[in-house]
């Protein structure tokens, strides 16, 4: 296809900039796109004046400054901070784990009464050794309250399988904070779009040199894509890419049932989440929350969310890096090298999780390498 420079398969976060970036530089792009609408899984609508986001809560937090004056120019952020509560059958604890958490579980007061009480549960647990499973880890790290009432029954939830069953490098460390700070990042720059995250993507697309096609899968064809366009950028699996040549790559899950209530404010906060194992879901939005309070105020929105077995054809939210899929993963991104012509980028085609933040980071370097820019180039917007 003459018109164009530039396929880009996939319009998230990752090929929305990569669009707009090489229309600064005079290049034509088609952006094609799977879904019925742009921004990836970063997609918002509103309802009742509310911002619902349709892939799961997504808060931006980043230290890197570069990205976060870069992200500022195309929508307004609020100051949202996460702060997320635990409910445990009824008992509410405040997270990430603080000395708020464990106030509430022991009355500890002081950062030392409450190091000196984890340090006490760890013993009486008396794990020698390298922890065996994923229980045996957390309770090395943090004793075995916190594991039981907040670790133990969310986790078994998320993997659909007891924690002595699961390896135990999913937990490499635990977050523990002697402050009393319910702050889940330690971010610098943290915030929510004003009006979501759509706009965003919606701007960069926005050019006299882009087009953007929704409902076109690449893969319905991929030969003729391929033969017409000079230069690839592909942001869909990298496995499906390669026909599984090596095997299929494999991803958690996650399934979202939102409802309208007639109500100003159901839960009080953001996200709650479900610790125990009885309780289906893992956590529960409430939208306008995120937006302090905005929207209609007789209604409000809520999501919840609920673990699901990945299958092909299923959406793929987080992969599974463990030593057999990072393996197939590697030999996938040796097989990318040789293709000259296409570029693999963003969390599918990197088989990789990325924040926001991080997608936007290695979007900036697959354009920097594109176009020469050298590694000092600052992407700034006026
Ligand atoms: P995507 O957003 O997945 O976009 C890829 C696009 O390519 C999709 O629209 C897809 O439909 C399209 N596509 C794929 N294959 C094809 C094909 N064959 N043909 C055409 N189109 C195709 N990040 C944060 O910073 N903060 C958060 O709080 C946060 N929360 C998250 C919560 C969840 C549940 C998930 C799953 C992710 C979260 N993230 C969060 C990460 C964030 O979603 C990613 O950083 C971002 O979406 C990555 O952008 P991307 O362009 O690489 O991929």
């Amino acid at each position: 296809n003459k018109k164009y420079d530039y396929l880009i398969v996939g319009a998230g976060p990752f090929g929305s900039i990569f669009a707009y970036e090489a229309a600064k530089r005079g290049k034509r792009s088609l952006v094609i796109e799977k879904r019925d609408h742009v921004a990836g899984n970063t997609y918002t609508h509103q309802e009742h004046g509310i911002t619902v986001h349709d892939y799961g809560a997504h808060i931006f937090h980043t230290d890197n400054k570069e990205v976060w004056d870069y992200v500022n120019h195309f929508a307004d952020f609020n100051n949202y901070q996460n702060q997320v509560i635990a409910n445990y059958k009824g008992e509410l604890y405040n997270l990430p784990f603080n000395m708020n958490t464990f106030y509430k579980m022991w009355g500890t007061k002081t950062p030392a009464e409450a190091a000196a009480k984890i340090e006490e549960q760890k013993k009486v647990a008396g794990i020698n050794g390298t922890p065996k499973n994923l229980e045996e880890q957390a309770i090395s790290l943090i004793g075995t309250d916190i594991y039981q009432k907040l670790i133990k029954g969310y986790t078994e939830k998320q993997w659909g399988r007891k924690a002595t069953e699961l390896p135990s490098f999913i937990i490499k460390r635990l977050p523990v904070r002697y402050i009393y700070d319910n702050n889940y990042f330690n971010h610098r720059y943290q915030g929510i779009p004003v009006g979501g995250y759509t706009q965003i993507f919606d701007k960069m697309l926005d050019n006299d040199l882009i087009d953007v096609q929704t409902n076109t899968d690449f893969f319905a064809n991929k030969d003729e894509y391929l033969k017409e366009f000079p230069r690839v950028l592909f942001t869909g699996m990298i496995d499906q890419y390669f026909d599984y040549k090596h095997g299929q790559l494999e991803y958690r899950s996650l399934k979202f049932e939102t409802e309208t209530i007639d109500e100003n404010n159901h839960q009080g906060n953001a996200v709650i989440n479900y610790t125990d194992a009885e309780t289906p879901y893992t956590r529960v939005m409430e939208w306008k929350h995120f937006e302090f309070g905005a929207g209609d105020e007789d209604k409000t929105i809520i999501t919840k969310e609920y673990p699901a077995e990945w299958k092909p054809g299923k959406e793929a939210y987080y992969p599974i890096n463990n030593a057999e899929n990072n393996d197939m993963a590697k030999k996938y991104a040796n097989e990318a090298k040789k293709v000259g012509n296409v570029i693999f980028g963003g969390r599918l085609g990197q088989y990789r999780y990325l924040d926001m933040d991080q997608t936007f980071h290695e979007a900036f370097e697959a354009v920097k390498k594109e176009f020469n820019l050298g590694s000092d180039f600052k992407f700034e917007e006026k």
